[in-house]
């Protein structure tokens, strides 16, 4: 269960809980005519434009894509399908996709813990309070999942499959604090 751990102190963390607009890298490639992509690497956003664009096209555009990448992004949440495709790609991004998760689901039932994982079944669960926390969170939560599929301890050979997460502490951070606000008792 993630959060378990102690997690050290960051005084000089900042603004928690609210996600800086992502980094945006413009590649302008001369072989390409028309198309124009977009896609999320790491911490930036990376649009591909075609070099014929004037500077204020590719400024309209990029707006546009990396809006496009955020609103997709935060559909991902949504639906249990499209869990298992953000699993697989946190499992690729980060774990060169050993872990392979049979099936990842969002559950109802989980009060104590924000996600579990049966490494017998290979079948991962997040609980439904991850949804409307920003991506970085229940990415945390679902990457922490999955490496329990490679290590089932909190060992340091845990956190070091962890190492390569760029918001590790602050996703820590952010559910400690809802972990202790919820634990208040109720006026
Ligand atoms: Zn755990």
């Amino acid at each position: 269960m993630p959060g378990s751990a102690p997690s050290g102190d960051h005084p000089s963390a900042g603004a928690e809980g609210e996600p800086k607009p992502p980094a945006v890298e413009v590649v302008r490639s001369a072989r390409r005519r028309r198309t124009i992509s977009a896609y999320r690497s790491g911490e930036r956003i990376i649009v591909q434009v075609p070099a014929r664009l004037t500077r204020a096209e590719e400024a309209q555009w990029v707006e546009r894509m990396v809006r496009r990448v955020l609103a997709g992004e935060r559909r991902l949440l949504r639906s249990d399908d499209e869990l298992v495709a953000r699993a697989a790609e946190l499992s690729r991004r980060y774990l060169d996709g050993r872990a392979a998760p049979a099936a990842v689901r969002w559950v109802d039932n989980q009060q104590h813990q924000w996600g579990s994982c049966t490494p017998a079944d290979r079948t991962i669960r997040l609980s439904r309070r991850l949804v409307g926390m920003p991506d970085y969170v229940v990415d945390y939560v679902l990457l922490h999942e999955l490496v329990h599929l490679l290590e089932p301890g909190h060992g340091p050979r845990f956190w070091a499959h962890l190492a390569g997460y760029e918001r590790l502490e602050r996703a820590r951070g952010f559910l400690e604090g809802v972990t202790a606000a919820s634990g208040l008792p109720a006026a």
